[in-house]
Parts: structure tokens; sequence; C-alpha cells
């Protein structure tokens, strides 16, 4: 049945075949990933023959045409396959790098990035921190200065997932001489060109099936065609960009959220303790009823909210205020369903500890609590 208003029986399918999906494509292999530090470049390809990786972009692209609720649907059940790392790395090739230009983009780089990167042949990263700016996206560094018909990119580019291997790269960069948010323009640069290094592979406390790159460009030269939207647009560019984002962290948290307490709820319906089950004891079924409560409360206003991005709205106070009761939710559930499951749960054996790890992140990611408060807050007082 549906959740209505949001689903139809369309998405219910759709729900169904990235469930299995993930039971028999991704589950048994995730753990493989997690060792290696990235997942293979075929399961990506798998995804774009699925028609997955876009599943909301338009037909002519390559894409399955679904609305907005269709994306929310895949990152809720990549959730589900209990490792954090590769569903963020997905999210970031269908919600993060691309979405930009499939908005602002010439149709020559649609061609050129969006259409692989629907089909799985080509792996996205977008680049917006930098070693010194992380919350400050206006303060950041990396230029682009205009060199006849190219433009020459100098600068760093900090904890860029896929940026190990991507083939290009979605990248915010200062292109006058202006400061704060003026003078910022967006690039699509190919990973392969000359001067671009990847300095280091970032070792990370969780999703780890997803890699995590530093890199550095230095002298890039790129043709003016890779500038994406409007010179000296770029700000309001990513920070459109990061309102789909957190809209996706928020589903994607939501998915985590509910997958740990499913596994919490039925672990305490087994485990004896004393005798009985450690469901009996109160103590722990109401902790699990809180545990549903608050998901269901985060679900209904994550659905609210995206519904109303899905119409084109930017509501960016509560597409904040649901990324930081997400990210805040799924971290408590998390830490509560490992307490549920005792010693087992801080054994590698089962798998509450590698959420719990990874959930982490989503009080970081995208915009971390602290950030997301200070907006809610401007916008509340009206200063923005
Ligand atoms: C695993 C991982 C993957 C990532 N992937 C990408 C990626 O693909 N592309 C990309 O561009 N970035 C990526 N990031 C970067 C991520 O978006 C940033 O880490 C995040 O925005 C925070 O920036 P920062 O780490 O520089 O922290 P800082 O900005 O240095 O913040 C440090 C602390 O200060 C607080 N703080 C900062 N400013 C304020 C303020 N105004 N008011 C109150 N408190 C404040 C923060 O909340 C935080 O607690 C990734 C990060 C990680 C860890």
């Amino acid at each position: 049945m549906p959740y209505l208003p949001f689903f139809t029986e369309e998405h219910d399918k759709l729900r169904e075949t990235v469930r299995r999906f993930v039971e028999t494509e991704i589950k048994p292999f995730v753990d493989e990933w997690e060792e290696n530090g990235e997942f293979p470049r075929m399961i990506l390809r798998r995804m774009g023959e699925l028609g997955f990786l876009g599943l909301r972009y338009p037909v002519e692209m390559g894409g399955q045409g679904g609305d907005y609720f269709s994306a929310i649907v895949l990152s809720e059940e990549l959730a589900r396959c209990g490792a954090g790392g590769f569903p963020m790395a997905i999210a970031v090739q269908t919600e993060m790098a691309t979405p930009p230009i499939l908005k602002f983009g010439t149709k020559w780089q649609q061609d050129e990035f969006l259409i692989p990167s629907i089909l799985g042949e080509k792996l996205a990263c977008i680049g917006i921190t930098e070693p010194d700016h992380g919350s400050d996206v206006a303060g950041i560094e990396t230029r682009a200065v205009r060199d006849g018909a190219d433009w020459i990119i100098r600068g760093n580019k900090m904890y860029i997932t896929n940026g190990t291997r991507a083939d290009f790269i979605t990248l915010v960069a200062r292109t006058s001489n202006d400061t704060g948010y003026k003078g910022i323009s967006l690039f699509l640069v190919e990973l392969n060109r000359s001067g671009i290094t990847v300095s280091r592979k970032l070792n990370k406390v969780g999703m780890r099936s997803s890699d995590t790159a530093e890199l550095i460009f230095d002298e890039v030269r790129v043709p003016a065609q890779n500038l994406l939207g409007q010179e000296g647009h770029g700000f309001y560019h990513i920070m459109w960009e990061l309102q789909g984002e957190r809209m996706v962290a928020a589903a994607g948290a939501i998915g985590t959220a509910q997958y740990a307490y499913e596994l919490a709820r039925d672990y305490a319906q087994k485990r004896h303790q004393f005798g009985r089950p450690i469901a009996n004891f109160q103590v722990i079924s109401h902790l699990l009823v809180e545990m549903a409560t608050e998901i269901e409360a985060c679900r209904q206003m994550t659905y609210s909210v995206a519904y109303r991005f899905g119409k084109g709205e930017v509501p960016s106070k509560e597409i904040s205020m649901v990324k930081l009761a997400t990210a805040q939710l799924a971290y408590w559930v998390a830490d509560r369903a490992l307490q549920i499951f005792g010693g087992n749960g801080y054994m590698e054996e089962y798998p509450i500890e590698r959420i719990w790890r990874d959930t982490r992140l989503n009080r970081i990611g995208a915009g971390t609590d602290e950030v997301m408060k200070e907006i809610i807050w401007k916008e509340m007082i009206g200063r923005n």
C-alpha cells in the first residue's frame, strides 16, 4: 500500500526492485568494498543499465523521467545495504555533481558529462571543500584565470568523494578578484587533464566503501566550454545544488535510521537475558517505540519538504531543518540500536557498529549541524 499522498504504486514497484537489487547485488559484496576502500566500477555500470542513476532525469538524457520521490526511494533503499559509503558515492553521482549540469549546462556539457553519468559510463565527483574552507564556501581560494580561450585553474580540494578515480569534477572556483560570494564560478573538469593529482586517498572513521581524496590543481588548462552556468554566479548555483544535497542526505538518513531500528527490534526479540527476550524489558521496548516514533516524525517532515522541493520550490529553512533533524536522528537511532545489541553491537561481525560509525558523518557532511542552525536562525529573524 503506497505511503500516501507522496508515493504511488509505481514508487512501490520501484522500491521492491531496488530492495531486491540491494539484497542480491550489493549486500553480499559490500564487506569486500568496505575492505577495499571503494566499490567496483562495474556496479556503477550495472546501476546505469537498470536506470537507477537517472530515475528523475529526462528520458531524452537517458533517464527514467520519474519524479523527485523516485530519487527518495533510491536513497532510502540503498541505505539498507548496511554501509553508508556506497550510497553516499551514488548520491554524489546522481544528486550532487550532476543536477547542476541538467539545470545550467549547455547541450555539449549534457552530452559529454550528464548522459554518460546517467548511463554509469562516467563517475562524477563534486569539489567545493578546500583544506582551509569548509563551512565557509564563500571563502574558497581555488582560482580560475582566463587565458585566451581557456581557463587556468590552480588550487586544492579536500574530502572529495569518488575523487581518487572519478572521470570529472563539478568544481567551484573563484574567477575574479572579488571576495566572498561574488566572483565564484562552476566548471566541469575532466580529471585526466594535465596538472591534476590525487595527493592523498584519505583514511576515514567510516563510509569506507567510498573513496575520499585530496586533489591538487596545478595550472590546469580548461577550455571555455567547460564553464558551467553563468560566470560569477557559481555561488548561487552551488547554494542551489546544496539544497538538493541536503534533501537527499535527509532521505538517506531516514533509510539508515529505519534499517538500524529494524535490526535492533529483531535482535531485541531474539536475544534472551534473565530468561526472557530483552524486548520484554519495558526499558528496551519503550526505547524501540521512541526510535520508531522519532523516525516517523522525521520521515513525514522529510517527505513534505521533498514534495515542495520536487515541485520546484526551494524552502531552504525547512530543508535545513530536515537535514539537521534527520542527521541527528540517524546518529541517535544507530547509537541506541548499538546499545540494544550490547557487546555484540560493538563487534565487527554484527552490522550495527558500521552503521554507527557511518551515521556520524551525517552531522558533518553537506553542511554541519551548526551551519544548519545558522541558516535556520538567519531565516527565522529575516536576515537573508
Ligand atoms: C567523508 C567526507 C566526504 C565528503 N565529501 C565531500 C565532497 O564530495 N565534496 C566536497 O566538496 N566536500 C566534501 N566533504 C566536506 C564536507 O562537506 C565538510 O567537511 C563540511 O562542510 C564541514 O567543513 P569542514 O570539515 O571544513 O569543517 P569546518 O568548516 O572547519 O567546521 C569545523 C567546526 O566549526 C563549526 N562551524 C563552522 N562555521 C561555523 C559557524 N558559522 N557557526 C557555528 N559553527 C561553525 C562546524 O559546524 C564544525 O563543528 C566531505 C567530508 C567528509 C568528512
